[in-house]
Formats: structure tokens, C-alpha cells, sequence
């Protein structure tokens, strides 16, 4: 991070970091589209070209807009280096491609997105990199599972959707006694809500799909950590192998971060309210979110996060039937299974985002055919309610 911004709080890093104005004056952030850079003369190209000039070159390497993403998003979760990726999932791949190789072993919590599991199960696998997958709240099966070649400990918290919570500080400790890297996905609570790094976690990954862009309109993702590591590394990788970030896609997200605290407060409000009213209606019988008492890891959240996040999950009496019927009288809760939008989102698990998994490994994972997800957004919540309530009755 540019030194000049270590005086500033959160608040201020998120309107104006990594900003740079030109010579027009601008007060709102430059877009440039461009691929390639030009040079004042030969011997400028080639002192660009061997790195004894630093400057842009071409836009997989480099891109003014993509920096101001990256030094902004670096600045917020408190990282040293930030490398902006077209996508969450090329986000973690940079990173495992980068920091791994073939004989090398991850522990990874089994409550991942499921995209991720596939690519540690059908792709990393392929290159002799194996995975053991734990019980993300279980710190003795973390630590069975360790080997000697273990080289990165991965997981998201909270989980998705039971909304399960690891404690980082626990898990940063156990990885470095074993001389392995802490990988956390940020992407439900953003550097808003939890900043890994500070509980000595060594890469944040983001898909800034969800709450850095905040209103569902662009692919996107990123890897913060040590300049050692993701500006030399992962760096590396991206700038080879070439899952960059589009400059039009940056200026959205690091735009959507200029309001992300007082969106990710909005949303954990919302979902405050919306779990207790849940907890009270008699067709439910459990919900999961961190911010309810009744949550196993309540007083861990309450210390880790600054707010609970936007996800919950419940349970309806019955099984598919139910949760289905509930799911389709909604009138304005739009059906899908992504999240981090304004707009709320309701998605059945069992047979959307967790139905490649078997019976078997559903119910060892938790999700119910009775249980359903909500992205809270940011509409009146008595209206979320009253669109749930259709179905309750
Ligand atoms: C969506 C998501 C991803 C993947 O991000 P894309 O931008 O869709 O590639 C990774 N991790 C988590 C937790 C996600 O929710």
C-alpha cells in the first residue's frame, strides 16, 4: 500500500485509496481500456521490459484502474499486496497454482464453496496435489489431518449456508506450528465485517462477484497477503498464465467500495432482524445465523466480526416438499443462488448449490432437504417478512 494512506481509517481508505489523478483533473475515478501501453522511445521499451523501469506495459501485467482496485482492496483487509483476478474461482486457483506444486497437500474445511471443492477434487488432484477435508469447527480433525507436505490450511468463515464460524487466530497458529499458510475466503463478511490477516491469517481471497460489488453486475475476484507471497507469487502466475481482471469490471468493484461498510452494516441488520423474526414462527425449526444467541459459535462471532453478515439459513417442519412450497409463494425475494446483492436472494441447497454431492455427504455436511437460504438485501425488511410470510402460514 501506498505509504501516504497509513494515516487514514477504514472510512477514508475505502473512498480514496490507490486513487491517482491525471493530468484532466478528475474527480471521480478514470476507466482505461486499454491493452497496451506506449513508450517514449526504444530504450524506454527496454528499460520497461527487464524491469529496471517500473511503468505499464501491457494490461495482462498491468492496468491503472485494476491498481486502484487493488491498492484500495489492499488497504481495507490491511494487506500489504493485492492482485486483482477476472473471478473468485481464478482468484484461488492463481493461488494454489502459484504456491503449490505436484506432491504438495492442502487441509481444506468441508464447508467450501462448491466450486472450490470440485476444482481441489477434480483439478488439483490431477496435478498430484491431494486434499483432506475436515469439519471446519473441529480443530482436532485440523490437526489430525495435517501431514509433513501440508502446505496450506484453506477455509471460509463463516460457512455457507449453515453459517458455522472457525476461529482464525486458532487456525493461523496451528498452520504456522506446522510451517503451512492460512488461506481464508472473505467473501461473506469482507474486510467490513473481519480482516483475517490482523488474526494472523497469510492470504485473503475474494470473489468480488458478491458484497465488494454489492449489486450483482460483474465477475470478478482477488488475492491479498505479503508482497512475498502475492506480489511475487501469485503475481507471477497471473501475469503468465493470465486470469486478469477487466479495468471496466475494477472500476465497478472499487467503486462498490466506497460504500461496502454501510452496505455490509445495512445487510447485517436486516438479517438480524429477519433471523429473530424466523426464530419465532412456528413452521420453523431451526435457524442458523451467528448473530442469534442460540448460535453455537455466537460469542467467537461477536468477537471476530464487526457485524454478522448478510447469510442465513433455516430450517422449515417437513422436508423438500415444504421448502419448496415456501421458496415458490415468494413474490419478491428473487430465486437464485448467488449472493452479496442488494436484492435478497432465497436458494434451496439440497438440490441447487449442494446437489452434486450425494445423500450421504449432504447429510454429513448438514444441509437438510428442509433447509433454505437468504441473502438479505436491502429492501424494507417488513416487506422481506411479509414475502416470507406467504409461505409460513
Ligand atoms: C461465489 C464464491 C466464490 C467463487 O467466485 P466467482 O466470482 O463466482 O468465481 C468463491 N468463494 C465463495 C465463498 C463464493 O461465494
Amino acid at each position: 500500500m501506498n505509504d501516504e494512506f497509513d494515516q487514514y481509517n477504514f472510512d477514508t481508505l475505502a473512498v480514496r485509496a490507490g486513487q491517482i489523478r491525471t493530468g484532466e483533473s478528475e474527480q471521480s475515478e478514470p476507466i482505461f481500456p486499454t491493452s497496451s501501453y506506449v513508450f517514449g522511445n526504444a530504450a524506454e521499451a527496454a528499460a520497461r521490459f527487464s524491469g529496471d523501469e517500473p511503468g505499464n506495459i501491457y494490461s495482462r501485467f498491468s492496468n491503472p484502474t485494476v491498481r486502484t482496485f487493488e491498492q484500495r482492496l489492499a488497504a481495507l483487509e490491511g494487506g500489504e499486496r493485492c492482485v486483482a483476478t477476472s473471478s473468485g474461482m481464478s482468484a484461488i486457483l492463481s493461488t494454489f497454482m502459484a504456491l503449490l506444486q505436484s506432491g504438495d497437500h492442502i487441509v481444506s474445511s468441508r464447508a467450501i464453496f462448491g466450486t472450490t471443492s470440485v476444482m481441489l477434487n477434480n483439478y488439483m488432484a490431477k496435478f498430484g496435489v491431494e486434499t483432506s477435508f475436515v469439519d471446519l469447527v473441529d480443530l482436532n480433525a485440523w490437526r489430525d489431518a495435517i501431514k509433513p507436505n501440508t502446505k496450506l490450511l484453506f477455509l471460509e468463515t463463516p460457512s455457507n449456508p449453515l453459517t458455522e464460524v472457525a476461529d482464525i487466530k486458532v487456525m493461523a497458529e496451528l498452520a504456522h506450528q506446522h510451517g503451512a499458510l492460512l488461506v481464508v475466503d472473505n467473501c461473506f463478511c469482507t474486510p467490513a465485517l473481519q480482516r483475517p490477516l490482523e488474526l494472523g491469517a497469510d492470504i485473503v481471497i475474494h470473489s468480488a462477484t458478491k458484497y465488494l460489488d454489492g449489486q450483482g453486475r460483474c465477475i470478478g475476484g482477488a488475492v491479498v497477503g505479503k508482497e512475498d507471497v502475492v506480489g511475487a507469487d501469485v503475481y507471477g502466475f497471473l501475469r503468465t498464465c493470465g486470469p486478469t481482471m477487466s479495468p471496466f469490471n475494477a472500476w465497478v468493484f472499487l467503486k462498490g467500495l466506497e460504500t461496502l461498510r454501510l452496505r455490509m452494516e445495512a445487510h447485517c441488520r436486516n438479517a438480524q432482524i429477519l433471523a429473530e423474526w424466523l426464530e419465532a414462527q412456528s413452521a420453523v425449526t431451526r435457524v442458523n445465523y451467528p448473530g442469534l444467541t442460540s448460535h453455537p459459535q455466537h460469542e467467537l462471532a461477536a468477537r471476530q466480526q464487526k457485524g454478522f453478515g448478510g447469510v442465513l439459513s433455516f430450517e422449515v417442519a417437513g422436508g423438500k416438499a415444504e421448502a419448496w412450497a415456501l421458496i415458490d409463494a415468494t413474490q419478491m425475494v428473487s430465486i437464485t443462488a448467488n449472493l452479496g446483492d442488494t436484492k435478497s436472494t432465497i436458494t434451496h441447497p439440497a438440490t441447487t448449490t449442494h446437489g452434486r454431492l450425494t445423500p450421504e455427504q449432504r447429510s454429513d455436511a448438514g444441509i437438510s432437504d428442509s433447509l433454505i437460504r437468504i441473502a438479505v438485501g436491502l429492501e424494507d425488511i417488513e416487506d422481506i417478512k411479509a414475502d416470507l410470510l406467504r409461505g409460513l402460514g
